[in-house]
């Protein structure tokens, strides 16, 4: 029998109040792996109430104090780097030499950059003259509920336990249904330095523990990352209170090739930019790809053969560069995108439909898939897919690709690719998205202002400006002097 692991509530280790239990699946064999409590209102409500009394004091202890004791669980997470990176790689199927270990490593900086800034949620003063002192202050906003998904469940969740610590408020988080398992150890750790009720973990699903905990009246912001669609709901939830909200939601984020960049920096670029070693599963993965029709085949021969050597497999192999899809519903909607590309009249240079027979139709892993000659207007051109799929499509004329690589809903990243300063600083600033990379494509570091444009999000994270901006709120105080 798996083993069932316990919310954090008010510094307890809890079951859920009606008493069920969600399966977590390795999806690599689709085993069960343990269950977690299937939190409910009531457990929404009981958490909520812890950080809204523990805030009462915790909102006066000293910002460096914060940031110490942030540093302090930096520390002992990096000290379980290995057990944490095993149990990503266990409940989401990412490898664990391409993505666990580093976003438990990307986790670790996270918590350090937030553990050191805390310091500067500091205010201003305004000139107003001589007989009076204005000054502002970043006061912490109170009870935050975060929520987030699956694809990075410990960096991401991470992330909202250090900016709301750092910046004094108490957490009420919700876990991904599907991957809570690397969160809930987090968790735990926070909550031997933490006072009881700062940090509470929920685990449940979306439409229970979720939905509650964006409605439930002493939550005062809301701090969601996930697709557009549930973002949506949540900001009805924010708009129904009146509720500051950030929104960090999906993509479809253009990769722009000039001819110059035919070569194989490149191409390893747009490999790692389309996050293929993640299965795809990645709201920055650079899914659109914008070749140059001088260069089109030859890139695109250089791309496939690269992508023919990387091993899919078993993610707690370290030879294995591409784990699995994270459950059967991702799986079965990535393989309806790859049907629709396949009715379409592009070209399949690699890839497809999965197999339904071998190792690999054990688990539910997807091949790297890449479809050419692609229409910017077909539907695998414009939704994310959320899987190891890119469609390539042709330009000629720079306006144009700018055009098209804009011609979308969303607007979270992209990505430039050619040596020519001009071209390349000209397409980033022309590009509607919140985040561009020029000749690389790497993940968001702590300290860029990180969020979307358009309807992948609002706000913006994993910065000092976005902590200030997201988790504190400003006070101006005026005082007379005569
Ligand atoms: P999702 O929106 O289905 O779920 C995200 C979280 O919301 C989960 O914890 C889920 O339980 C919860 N949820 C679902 N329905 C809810 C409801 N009605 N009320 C409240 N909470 C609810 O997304 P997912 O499938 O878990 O993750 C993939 C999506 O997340 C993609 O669209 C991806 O682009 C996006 N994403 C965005 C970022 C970013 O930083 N912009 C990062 C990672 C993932």
């Amino acid at each position: 029998m798996a083993s069932v692991s316990a919310m954090l509530i008010d510094g307890q280790a809890v079951e859920a109040q009606g008493g069920g239990v969600i399966d977590i699946e390795n999806p690599a064999d689709r085993s069960v792996i343990a269950q977690v409590p299937r939190g409910g209102d009531a457990d929404v409500d009981r958490a909520v109430r812890a950080a809204a009394k523990a805030f009462e004091s915790w909102r006066t202890v000293p910002a460096l104090q914060r940031g110490r004791l942030l540093l302090t669980i930096a520390d002992l997470v990096e000290a379980e780097t290995e057990a944490l990176a095993r149990t990503v790689a266990l409940e989401t199927g990412n490898a664990i030499r391409t993505q666990a270990r580093p976003e438990v490593r990307g986790t670790v900086d996270v918590i350090r950059y937030f553990g050191g800034v805390a310091g500067e949620t500091k205010g201003e003063t305004v000139p107003l003259g001589e007989h009076v002192l204005c000054y502002t202050r970043r006061e912490p906003i109170g009870v935050v509920g975060g929520i987030v998904p699956w694809n990075a469940p410990v960096v991401l969740g991470t992330l909202k336990i250090a900016m709301s610590v750092a910046a004094g408020n108490t957490l009420v988080l919700k876990a991904a249904e599907d991957a809570p398992l690397g969160l809930l150890r987090v968790a735990q750790i926070c909550a031997r330095h933490l006072p009881p009720g700062v940090i509470n973990l929920l685990t449940g699903y979306g439409e229970e523990a979720g939905a509650a905990l964006a409605r439930h009246p002493l939550v005062r912001k809301l701090s969601f990352t996930g697709s557009t669609e549930v973002g949506r709901l949540i900001m009805h939830a924010a708009a129904d209170r009146i509720v500051p909200v950030s929104l960090e939601l999906g993509g479809k984020s253009p990769a722009i090739v000039f001819p110059d960049a035919n070569d194989d920096k490149t191409v390893d670029g747009v490999i790692t930019g389309m996050r293929f070693t993640r299965q795809g599963q990645s709201c920055t993965a650079g899914s659109r790809l914008f070749l140059h029709r001088s260069i089109f085949d030859s890139f695109l021969d250089t791309l496939t053969a690269k992508l023919r050597t990387l091993k899919i497999g078993d993610p707690l192999d370290e030879t294995t560069d591409m784990g699995s899809i994270i459950n059967r519903k991702q799986f079965d909607r990535v393989c309806s995108y790859i049907e629709d590309g396949l009715r379409q009249p592009g070209r399949v240079l690699l890839g497809g439909l999965p197999p339904k027979a071998g190792p690999l139709a054990q688990g539910y892993f997807v091949e790297p898939t890449v479809f050419a000659d692609v229409r910017n207007d077909w539907r695998i051109a414009r939704e994310e897919i959320f899987g190891p799929v890119i469609v390539a499509i042709p330009w000629e004329d720079e306006a144009d690709a700018v055009r098209m690589a804009n011609d979308s809903h969303y607007g979270l990243a992209a990505y430039v690719w050619t040596n020519h300063l001009g071209k390349a600083l000209r397409t980033a600033h022309a590009i509607e998205s919140g985040w561009v990379q020029v000749n690389q494509g790497l993940g968001q570091f702590p300290g860029q202002s990180y969020g979307g444009y358009k309807q992948s999000g609002i706000g913006r994270e994993y910065s000092l400006e976005g902590m200030l901006d997201s988790f504190t709120q400003r006070k101006c105080v005026t005082v007379n002097l005569m």
